[in-house]
């Protein structure tokens, strides 16, 4: 105790402040907390200047701007299929998966009319085969509206924000049961349908669109064994897009627990990379963010235990995707074949629907996708430098242009959630952070537009250097 007292005054003091003469005969927890904290040594020693932060782009979506009504009539068009399984008939207009297509391209049609023909939309005819197609080709549908960026380079870069449209019975391979499938996954569709709506209606005001290029899908074959995004990864690959970020919406209508509406929650996978996390969990630290910690919860996990989704073939393929699903799920609701039994009642009907908590997430999808959209290419190349020395060295190069103010470096304690910015650099190359040691944090590069708009942060990766151990025989 004397040692502590002489060598650290600052500690004592702190602990006089916050618990008085009691702290130094017993525990005192928080001073405690505190007491570990400052007894590491700063870094760096000096004070170093506060970065420049610009502030982030103006003009957020409102939530008043979400239009709920027109949310539910799309989510009860799609229950009126009565079922859309995805090896059922896509051509009969009143049952089925063809039935889901119909509505779902009618009412983006709608929305691009409005958009002054800025909308495009198609309709991706494949076929595919897994277990549940019973290993034979089976013909699937997608469904994509995509909004063209107004940025020469950009505009390949794509943005993408995705629901399925099919659905399924307790027996994913029973044709004839209904599958109203309200909430999985009729309500991520209409996350994706309002998104285009808000966004395409943005771009088409005369304000200059945005700078990438935004996809909404509702894809078919979820429920086959992820069909339809595995296809959309091929699509977007041949028609040579970038994929920027794949936000996933399934199962995020319902929120019965009291208190609702509640925070949404946001998976995303850890990645193979050693000391650095995936593209993906970079996308869902920018979506936070962007969105607030009281809208988002992150759950660091690439799914529900045991669970899949649509972005986990984006996520296999090292690109950037996360999912958004609802706080808490009633399994009596999902994958239920619609019956009463021993007095409860099974099936995913729209009265379970909660159209505030289903309002905010659209929102907060589309507010993700508008900043990201008018952000800055992302830097590439980013490399940490400076092991056994002194400084750490933060690398990375970006194309030319215009619209970039420059780069923010982040950085973080390794038991830390979340980014902080370290400083700003105006141009690439390499930037020295004076008595940071390269071994404490974790350090990313992210860019930022003149108009206040960040790209997703790219984590710097190690320079490999091997470890030293016994010769292999
Ligand atoms: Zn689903």
């Amino acid at each position: 105790m004397t040692n502590r007292r002489a060598s650290a005054p600052a500690d004592v003091a702190f602990s006089f402040l916050t618990c008085g003469l009691l702290s130094l005969m017993v525990a005192c927890a928080p001073a405690f907390g505190q007491r570990v904290a400052d007894r590491d040594p700063a870094e760096p020693q000096q004070k170093v200047q506060k970065p420049r932060i610009l502030p982030r782009p103006s003009g957020a979506l409102a939530r008043a701007a979400i239009d709920e009504k027109s949310m539910r009539a799309l989510i009860d068009q799609l229950v009126a299929c009565g079922t859309r399984l995805s090896i059922a008939s896509w051509s009969d207009a009143s049952r089925g998966p063809g039935c889901g297509r119909d509505h779902i391209v009618a009412r983006f049609d709608e929305i691009a009319k409005s958009s002054g023909g800025k909308l495009q939309v198609v309709v991706d005819k494949f076929e595919a085969t897994s277990v549940r197609t019973s290993n034979k080709p089976a013909p699937m549908e997608n469904v994509y509206a995509i909004l063209p960026g107004t940025d020469q380079k950009l505009s390949k870069t794509i943005f993408i924000v995705s629901g399925h449209f099919d659905s399924r019975p307790s027996d994913d391979q029973d044709t004839k049961a209904d599958a109203p499938g309200a909430d999985d996954d009729a309500s991520g569709v209409a996350v994706s349908v309002e998104s285009a709506r808000l966004l395409s209606k943005a771009g088409a005001n005369g304000k200059g669109g945005y700078r990438a290029t935004l996809l909404f899908a509702a894809v078919s074959g979820e429920e086959q064994g992820l069909l339809g995004s595995t296809h959309l990864v091929d699509w977007l690959k041949e028609k040579g897009y970038t994929v920027g970020g794949m936000l996933d919406d399934d199962i995020v209508g319902d929120d019965p627990a009291l208190g609702a509406p509640h925070r949404v929650r946001l998976f995303s996978g850890n990645g193979e990379i050693d000391d650095c996390d995936s593209p993906s969990r970079e996308l869902a630290r920018a979506v936070e963010e962007i969105d607030g910690r009281a809208a988002i919860r992150l759950v660091f996990r690439v799914d529900r235990y045991g669970r899949g989704g649509d972005h986990y073939p984006f996520y296999k393929a090292g690109l950037p995707a996360v999912r958004f699903t609802e706080p808490l799920e009633d399994y009596h609701h999902q994958h239920q074949t619609p019956r009463t039994e021993g007095g409860v009642q099974y099936g995913d009907f729209a009265k379970y629907l909660n159209a505030a908590f289903l309002g905010n997430v659209a929102r907060d999808n589309a507010e993700a996708l508008r900043q990201l959209a008018l952000a800055p290419a992302a830097p590439v190349n980013a490399r940490l430098t400076g092991a056994v020395t002194p400084d750490a060295k933060v690398s990375w190069s970006a194309e030319e242009d215009s619209e970039r103010a420059g780069f923010e470096i982040l950085w973080r304690e390794t038991t830390e959630t979340r980014w902080s910015v370290y400083t700003f650099a105006e141009s690439a190359g390499e930037t020295v952070l004076k008595g940071v040691s390269t071994d404490n944090h974790f350090f990313a590069v992210r860019s930022v537009g003149n108009n206040g708009a960040r790209s997703v942060a790219v984590p710097t990766e190690m320079e490999h250097r091997p470890i030293p151990g016994p010769t292999k025989q």
